[in-house]
């Protein structure tokens, strides 16, 4: 199996270069985030994911979970690269510094979560459920029980879930059964089977703190009826150290194509203690302050495999000897040329560079909203970062993965047969990618959400958050012969993507089924073109560089960008043929045809 590298490289080049991340530390509370000390953290945590949780990632793979006596156990190494990776103080880096978290930027954080992903995205989903809890917790939780609960879960000695599923409903929370009922003294007792449980149990820490959306004896029918409450496995003693078991028990783990080192649970509540989390009945409110980060952390989790998958076909395609070059030996000394040289190995993995490349722009050009969001003094510059994060959410969400998965798939086609079997780990690349586009919404959901919400909200005003400084950067640099070649077509996809999105706005009015059709086409154009925008913007920052490039860094961005340009991008045309076609042929056939 090929090793990881973490692409430090690229990474301060979106970081400090794109996204202006020197810039932090002129936001309050992020004052001494400057390079000096932004530059070890991402040095070290690559350290960590090189040599500590990737030689991890196939074992865990063969392994998996194991449910013995009732007790879920990791694979083996598992629990002691918890405990480096807590002690190291990872579980706490994006969280609140009155918890005992060290408050990093989120530009960091998704830094670091997708050198997490690239190195073994099993062992990341446990910290990362936990973050989800912490989340939820800390911005919907008392007082009395965020002392109890937080500092625990930000120093990593209890680790978090998030209860939502249950075998009759997913998508629609609505039809959600399980039940909550109050004991007089403020706790209830949780009863009710939740599924697909990601970290429902495990044997990494000493307790688990279980965020369950259930319903009240009262509560209205639907998605106004949910609540949310804290479950933990062990009721903790006054000291706050694990007591009596409660009343939840892992009915079993799930068998499944991928992530197998992370244990998917069946948990039963019998009577279990717990206490309300936010307001009765408004636990979907609770659940959606933390789908902004958690649905762009798992978009992070496509980019994480696709750099992986990229890196094993690149080490590959270098090595395996198959076929001439068709000008001719380009290594006339070997039996054979390596397959790098033919084009349409290149073509593979130039989509993978250029998917992985952007995607990581879009993902921290969302993660710096998030961090003005949070950190920005002026309010206004907050609401628009606010509206940003919402509008790309859904995209970094979907595109992510989906592009993530493609790039995968070529990472494992590179290989050919080599690929399909185990032995150098691509295609657990691809399986363990897949389960990115189902959860936390699926992707066609994402795509519901950006037509159905996202481009109606506030008269529009998210949508031109993304409008206005495309269309600006378009209008400045049209005339620039040197990036002509970026900018022009990157005009013609924003014009196709200002016409879609009318016709969405216009046809779904009239007929929600027609939004509803054209949304994950829709998302797709809309995210292409928002890949780009930020390559015309990479091009043009590489291009200014390319007299001092002695390692050939900036010459090798601006040739990925001519291959977006002329290779990608087009891609928005047949997209926006699609979605102007409107959704009859779709919604053609009788439900008996099928
Ligand atoms: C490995 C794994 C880990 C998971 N981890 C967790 C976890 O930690 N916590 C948790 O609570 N859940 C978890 N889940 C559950 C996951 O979030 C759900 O599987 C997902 O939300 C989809 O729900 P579903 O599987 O019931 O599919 P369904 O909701 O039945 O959807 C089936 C299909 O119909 C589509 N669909 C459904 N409704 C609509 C609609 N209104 N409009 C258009 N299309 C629609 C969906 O897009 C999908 O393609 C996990 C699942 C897996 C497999």
């Amino acid at each position: 199996m090929a090793g990881y590298k973490a692409p430090l490289r690229d990474m301060r080049f979106v970081l400090y270069e794109l996204m202006s991340g020197d810039e932090l530390a002129r936001l309050p509370g992020y004052e001494e985030f400057t390079r000096e000390l932004i530059d070890p953290v991402l040095e070290e945590a690559a350290r960590l994911c090189e040599e500590v949780l990737h030689p991890l990632n196939r074992s865990g793979d063969e392994e998996g979970c194991t449910l013995e006596n009732g007790v879920v156990r990791t694979p083996k190494g598992f629990p002691e690269a918890y405990r480096q990776f807590r002690e190291g103080g990872w579980t706490s880096i994006a969280c609140d510094p009155a918890y005992g978290g060290q408050g990093l930027p989120a530009m960091v954080n998704v830094l670091v979560e997708e050198m997490i992903c690239s190195a073994n995205l099993s062992f990341g989903m446990y910290p990362g459920l936990s973050h989800g809890a912490y989340v939820a917790l800390h911005d919907h939780g008392t007082e009395a029980l965020k002392a109890a609960y937080l500092p625990k879960l930000v120093d990593g000695t209890w680790a978090g879930t998030m209860c939502l599923t249950e075998p009759h409903c997913g998508t629609d929370l609505g039809l959600l059964r399980t039940k909550a009922v109050p004991q007089g003294d403020g706790s209830y007792k949780l009863t009710g089977t939740k599924i697909f449980i990601s970290a429902g149990d495990h044997d990494l820490t000493e307790n688990i703190v279980h965020l369950v959306l259930a319903r009240l004896p009262d509560a209205p029918k639907g998605v106004k009826g949910i609540s949310l409450f804290l479950v933990p496995k062990y009721l903790p003693h006054a000291d706050g150290t694990p007591g009596p078991s409660n009343g939840v028990s892992t009915g079993a783990i799930e068998h499944k194509m991928g992530i197998k080192a992370s244990a998917t649970c069946v948990l039963n509540f019998d009577d279990a203690t717990g206490w309300l989390v936010g307001e009765p009945h408004k636990g979907m409110r609770a659940m959606f302050s933390m789908m902004n980060t958690e649905r762009v952390a798992v978009g992070v989790q496509g980019l994480g495999l696709a750099e992986a998958s990229y890196q094993g076909a690149v080490a590959y395609a270098r090595e395996r000897l198959q076929g001439r070059a068709l000008t001719g030996p380009k290594y006339p000394d070997r039996p054979a040329d390596p397959i790098i040289v033919h084009p349409d190995v290149r073509r593979m993995l130039m989509v993978q560079r250029s998917t992985v490349e952007s995607c990581r722009a879009l993902a921290m050009w969302t993660a710096r909203h998030l961090d003005l969001q949070n950190r920005h003094p002026d309010p206004e510059v907050r609401r628009e970062s606010e509206d940003f994060v919402a509008l790309m959410t859904p995209i970094v969400k979907a595109l992510l993965t989906d592009l993530g998965y493609e790039a995968t798939n070529h990472g494992m086609q590179v290989l050919g047969g080599h690929g399909y079997i185990r032995e150098h780990g691509m295609e657990q690349y691809v399986r363990d990618c897949r389960i990115a586009q189902i959860y936390e919404g699926t992707n066609g959901i994402q795509a519901l959400d950006l037509v159905g919400r996202k481009l109606g909200l506030a008269g529009g005003r998210p949508l031109r958050r993304f409008f206005h400084p495309v269309a600006a950067y378009i209008d400045e640099k049209m005339e620039d012969e040197a990036l002509a070649e970026f900018v022009q077509p990157l005009a013609k996809a924003f014009v196709r993507l200002q016409q879609a999105t009318a016709e969405v706005a216009r046809a779904g009015l009239s007929n929600p089924e027609e939004a509803g059709a054209a949304a994950s086409d829709y998302l797709r154009l809309f995210g292409l073109t928002a890949l780009s925008y930020l390559w015309a913007r990479m091009a043009e920052i590489a291009l200014a560089k390319q007299d001092d490039d002695p390692d050939g860094f900036y010459a090798a961005k601006v040739a990925t960008a001519r291959f977006h340009a002329e290779r990608v991008l087009p891609q928005t045309g047949a997209l926006f043929s699609a979605v102007m076609a409107g959704g009859k042929s779709i919604m053609a056939l009788d439900e008996a045809a099928f």
